[in-house]
């Protein structure tokens, strides 16, 4: 099998709210552009499609660019290696294939924190992000008893999502303290559309300075064990969502050799990362919501297109809701208990069944990995190494191709041979 080989002006990974606005901004000038996803459908986290999603007039606009003559869009598509100069190796169900570009604009999200804490791996289980993602793909919830657990605005987004899908949502458990969150609901009347949606998803079972301590039940999920305050009491549940904030995907800007800043990729006033001609955009750039992610999409799609002048326009509007992402990042700020749940037989790598105790006093991720296999099933630490990092503070490794699974054909053509020097 040859690999196709594409070249394009601009190539954008990922098609979220950033990814699309990108390619919206940059289908204005005369530019070539390839869109790709590793998901099957457009839309990123927040506009997934499927069976229990229904699209509305924003995400429609938005998914408009997708019929662009001058766009070509390769859905369930993963980026595997840098291949050379301002070449990517890529990969789908169907082929390989090598896409040169001019210019690379990063749009490749966040993911959901997952901390470890006694019974999270049980049935019924699951993160907060991921019950939105699943309820919009159509699980079936309607008479379920639901709580939901851990920390920021995406709990109250599930909590409704839950409850429009027919189950009965028993708490909303944030860690937050009221001291935080009443002055952050005070100020919203400077982002009035977020006034309206908090508004919108309030609800009577929102419980602040709360967070789950332990996932009761022996084949399944049976109950979830909560303090609020000093206070200790179970809740009978089916299923449990737990969030703990976003982290964003950078995986594949350090491979290209980007640099971070804390642990997102480090943009310029312009979205332009440390290497020349490649761009950054969204939540790998740092969590914000959607409406920032719009933002710097755009911008990003702007001058990496040469509309350098249309982009400095967008720039205050950018900072208006940077200010929002600034207090929502202050507001739901980890307290350190959360950070100590686990005991020491909870599983911290689910994939290989690496219990806490394991890894907990290793120097680092490699000597945790090299001691117990932590970090090496099927999710390749995406859950595990990013629960490691905020409980111990070790930075990941420079991820190495493969970045994802791939086929030996694939590899076999376009990775580089390593040096026998
Ligand atoms: C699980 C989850 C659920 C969420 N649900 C909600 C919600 O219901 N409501 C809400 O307000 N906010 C939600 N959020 C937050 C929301 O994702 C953001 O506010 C917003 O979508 C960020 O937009 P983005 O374009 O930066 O990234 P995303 O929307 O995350 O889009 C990034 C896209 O890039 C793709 N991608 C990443 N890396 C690669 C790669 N290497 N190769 C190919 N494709 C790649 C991803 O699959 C994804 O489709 C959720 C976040 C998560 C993690």
């Amino acid at each position: 099998m040859s690999p196709q080989h594409l070249n394009c002006d601009i190539l954008i990974v990922g098609s979220g709210p950033a990814g699309l606005a990108a390619a919206r901004a940059a289908s204005r000038s005369e530019q070539s552009i390839v869109l790709l996803d590793d998901n099957p459908r457009p839309g990123g986290q927040i506009w997934r499609q499927g069976p229990g999603a229904t699209p509305s007039a924003i995400v429609r606009e938005a998914l408009q660019v997708l019929e662009h003559p001058r766009l070509r869009y390769l859905p369930g598509t993963r980026v595997v290696a840098g291949a050379g100069a301002n070449t990517l190796l890529l990969e789908n169900t169907e082929q390989a294939l090598l896409v040169r570009y001019r210019s690379l604009i990063l749009c490749c999200g966040a993911r959901e924190l997952l901390l470890p804490f006694p019974g999270w791996t049980l049935p019924g289980v699951t993160g907060a992000g991921a019950l939105q993602a699943l309820l919009k793909n159509g699980l079936p919830v309607a008479g379920e008893r639901v709580v939901i657990a851990g920390s920021g605005p995406l709990l109250l987004a599930s909590a409704a999502s839950a409850r429009q899908a027919g189950a009965r949502v028993e708490a909303v458990v944030e860690q937050a303290p009221i001291s935080a969150l009443a002055p952050f609901a005070a100020g919203l009347w400077r982002w009035p559309a977020k006034l309206g949606q908090a508004a919108g998803l309030a609800t009577l079972a929102y419980r602040c300075n709360a967070h789950v301590l332990e996932a009761l039940g022996e084949q399944r999920l049976e109950a979830v064990r909560i303090q609020q305050g000093q206070q200790i009491r179970e809740i009978p549940c089916e299923r449990l969502a737990c969030g703990f904030g976003l982290v964003p995907n950078t995986a594949l800007a350090s491979h290209l050799g980007c640099q971070l800043q804390g642990n997102a990729i480090a943009v310029d006033r312009y979205q332009g990362t440390s290497l020349a001609q490649v761009y950054a955009a969204g939540e790998c750039t740092g969590v914000g919501g959607s409406e920032l992610a719009r933002i710097e999409g755009e911008i990003a799609g702007l001058v990496a297109s040469g509309q350098t002048r249309q982009a400095v326009a967008l720039t205050h509007r950018r900072a208006h809701w940077q200010a929002f992402a600034d207090r929502v990042r202050e507001t739901f700020a980890l307290k350190p208990q959360l950070l100590r749940l686990a005991r020491p037989d909870t599983l911290l790598c689910r994939c290989e069944d690496v219990p806490y105790a394991a890894v907990a006093g290793k120097a680092d991720w490699n000597q945790a990995k090299l001691h117990s296999r932590c970090g090496m099933g099927a999710c390749q630490g995406r859950v595990c190494a990013t629960a490691a990092q905020a409980l111990f503070g070790w930075n990941p490794p420079t991820p190495r191709p493969p970045l994802v699974p791939a086929r030996i054909e694939t590899l076999l053509m376009e990775l580089p041979t390593p040096s026998m020097k």
